[in-house]
């Protein structure tokens, strides 16, 4: 029967080799937008279903603005890929970082002498 610190190992070790295969990763998301135009009479005023577009969008924040640019159809499904590569990316080392915590607190707790005396928090 494995240990605790053993179970840990094993599913961080695991999460590291997912984490290997993950291809490339992207920051923002990727925007479909239909636009108007101001051409007299132009089909896009008339009905939303006749607007112009899809025109395809990647937005993402650097230094705290808004970047955005042009993507085509191929370039924004591959795009969506990379963007959904980077989500499972952080989730995998969200998983790593709690279990290493949980490996921590066992560790911790075998080799701390004992208890600070507590703080008298008013
Ligand atoms: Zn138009």
């Amino acid at each position: 029967m494995p240990s605790r610190l053993e179970r840990y190992e094993r599913v961080y070790r695991a999460l590291a080799r997912e984490l290997a295969n993950i291809g490339f990763i992207s920051q923002g998301s990727v925007v479909v937008r239909y636009t108007t135009c101001g051409k007299p009479g132009c089909r896009c005023q008339k009905d939303p279903s006749g607007r112009h577009g899809p025109y395809y969008q990647w937005s993402r924040a650097v230094a705290g603005k808004t970047v955005s640019r042009r993507l085509t159809e191929p370039e924004a499904e591959l795009y969506r890929g990379w963007i959904a590569n980077r989500r499972h990316l952080e989730e995998i080392v969200a998983r790593m970082e709690q279990i290493s915590a949980e490996a921590g607190e066992l560790l911790l707790g075998q080799t701390a002498p004992a208890k600070p005396p507590r703080s008298a928090k008013g």
